[in-house]
């Protein structure tokens, strides 16, 4: 448990290699501001109007980090 407590995943743009957030769970919110991210980077593939969560995860890279 205290593994679990002490990681977070950083999502990473694949288009353009940009850090966008640092979450400890990927929730709709997060979910909107990568897709938001995706819309507006010209080096990312475009999305569809209503993107299917796995669009949108097949263009971010999600790796677990320690927490600092
Ligand atoms: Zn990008």
């Amino acid at each position: 448990m205290p593994d679990e407590l002490s990681r977070v995943f950083e999502v990473v743009c694949k288009g353009c290699s940009r850090s966008l957030m640092m979450i400890e769970r990927l929730r709709d919110p997060e979910i909107e501001l990568v897709v938001d991210h995706l819309r507006a980077c010209s080096a990312s593939e475009p999305l569809g109007d209503t993107p299917m969560l796995g669009e949108v995860m097949a263009r971010v890279r999600v790796a677990a980090v320690e927490r600092a």
